[in-house]
């Protein structure tokens, strides 16, 4: 068994609610407490009840407050260890304070998210549960912590563990047919058959990894360049936005002195602001690092915004940048639209070729909100923010899904070319293990174990 130490936090939100609570969690959780606690001896009590008393200071006996204690034994616990919760209605200071106690009396500050993790580790939640969690903690936005909630809920483990099924049948047929090819009561699976059912398990993964895209923007936010010629109104707009929409995050260790980071949260989607050109004007980024380099910039960017001014002709370097991101997430700002048109509107659109292209004045506060909701259009389209199947936000998640995609893919290629039945099952076979690794369950045994189960041959 793992050695865990055991630890405590504040498991209410700060300065909110006429209740606090101080969570413990491990071996010492009980002793731990009961030195802080004065009312019945809390290492004999059962568990699941709650008792009252009062919480005092070590050496004094000062009573610091009047509490109500639940004592929860393991293993029917959330983190399968014993748990005890200090139920306070104190204010801040004398939260502060419980939670001093339980560490001079010996617990460990948890980490942000301990708590889960000891719930996955000593088996209680599974993996894609636990990250679930984890992403909870670090939602930026609404959207994020809904898709963090569903996944907790366990929809993702539920969803992977049905076509773990399908692939698990599929396999099982194949060994059947392998293993007894006179048995009558199963049915014939045709190479047709098989192919079929590879390519729905096929389908679903796709749609989850599409679905992930979304997942992993709304967790780590969309990174975007506002790009073009000093002068057309970057800053302006970096500023609007900002403006507009609480910025999430407003110091980010590690940005770099050229290039301004702002999170902000636009109709739920959140944005990662890099105003690339930066506050000095002379080096703006494509005169600055030239085409080469700023289309490599560009290039990691998750959307470009893309700025022209309206009171200008389009100049050569307008077309270069038009050019270069037209097979990008893009949108176009026409800038300045207070000042006289002399910018050719129909030759922009020509030019970017179906991308949106909205018109501001930014002076004016014009515009804005088109500019807006094209934003939300390019990152939730067809309805994607409401789908429930949006529950895919995770790096792990991902490339274990692209694995299993690529396995199933190769096994449908061995179907084509006829090559025997066991070793296409190697594909398929290889295909669950993978999608078992999202929800941490992948021994070897239990793919023995659920063959037999499905097929009670009977021998
Ligand atoms: P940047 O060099 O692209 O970052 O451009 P700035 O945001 O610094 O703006 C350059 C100048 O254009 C500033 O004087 C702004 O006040 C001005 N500006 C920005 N947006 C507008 C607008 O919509 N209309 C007008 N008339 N001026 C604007
Ligand atoms: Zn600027």
């Amino acid at each position: 068994m793992m050695e865990l130490d055991t630890i405590a936090a504040i498991s209410t939100p700060l300065g909110e609610g006429a209740i606090a609570i101080v969570r413990l969690s491990g071996d010492e959780a009980l002793t731990i407490a009961n030195k802080m606690y004065r009312g019945k001896d809390l290492t004999t009590v059962d568990s699941h009840t709650i008792h009252y008393g009062r919480i005092v200071e070590p050496d004094t006996e000062e009573m610091i407050e009047e509490v109500m204690v639940s004592v929860m034994r393991e293993p029917k616990t959330f983190t399968r260890e014993d748990v005890v919760e200090i139920n306070c209605h104190g204010g801040l200071a004398s939260v502060n304070r419980l939670l001093e106690l339980a560490l001079y009396h010996g617990a460990r500050l948890a980490e942000p998210g301990e708590f889960t993790k000891r719930a996955f580790l000593n088996g209680r939640i599974d993996l894609s549960q636990a990250e679930a969690v984890m992403d909870l903690i670090r939602a930026k936005t609404d959207k994020a912590m809904h898709v963090a909630v569903r996944q907790l809920d366990g929809k993702l483990s539920k969803l992977i563990t049905r076509l773990r099924q399908q692939l698990i049948e599929t396999v099982a047929h194949v060994e059947v047919n392998i293993d007894y090819p006179e048995y009558d009561d199963v049915e014939e699976m045709t190479l047709n058959l098989l192919k079929e059912r590879i390519a729905l398990v096929s389908d679903e993964i796709i749609k989850l990894l599409a679905m992930a895209k979304q997942g992993k923007i709304l967790r780590e936010g969309i990174s975007t360049a506002i790009i073009g010629r000093p002068n057309v109104g970057k800053s302006s707009l970096m500023n609007a936005l900002v403006q507009e929409n609480k910025a999430i995050v407003t110091d980010i260790p590690g940005t770099t002195r050229d290039i301004i980071e702002e999170y902000v949260n636009v109709r739920g989607v959140p944005l990662k602001l890099v105003d690339t050109a930066g506050i000095r004007e002379t080096e703006d980024l494509v005169e600055k690092i030239g085409v080469e380099r700023s289309r490599q910039v560009l290039n990691e960017a998750d959307l470009i915004l893309l700025v022209l001014n309206n009171n200008d002709v389009l100049t050569d370097e307008d077309r270069q940048l038009l050019e270069i991101v037209r097979d990008m997430e893009v949108i176009v700002l026409i800038n300045k639209t207070d000042l006289e048109a002399t910018l050719d509107h129909d030759e922009v659109k020509r030019l970017i070729d179906g991308k949106p292209v909205v018109t501001t004045s930014l002076i004016e506060e014009a515009g804005i909100d088109q500019l807006e909701q094209a934003i939300a259009d390019t990152f939730f389209t067809g309805g994607i923010e409401s789908s429930d199947l949006s529950y895919v936000s995770n790096a792990r998640h991902i490339q274990l899904l692209n694995q299993a995609k690529q396995s199933l893919s190769e096994a449908d290629m061995a179907i084509d070319s006829e090559m025997p039945l066991d070793l296409i099952q190697i594909d398929v076979t290889r295909a669950w293990e993978l999608l078992g690794e999202i929800i941490g369950d992948t021994v070897q045994d239990s793919l023995i174990d659920q063959l037999f189960s499905q097929f009670c041959l009977g021998k």
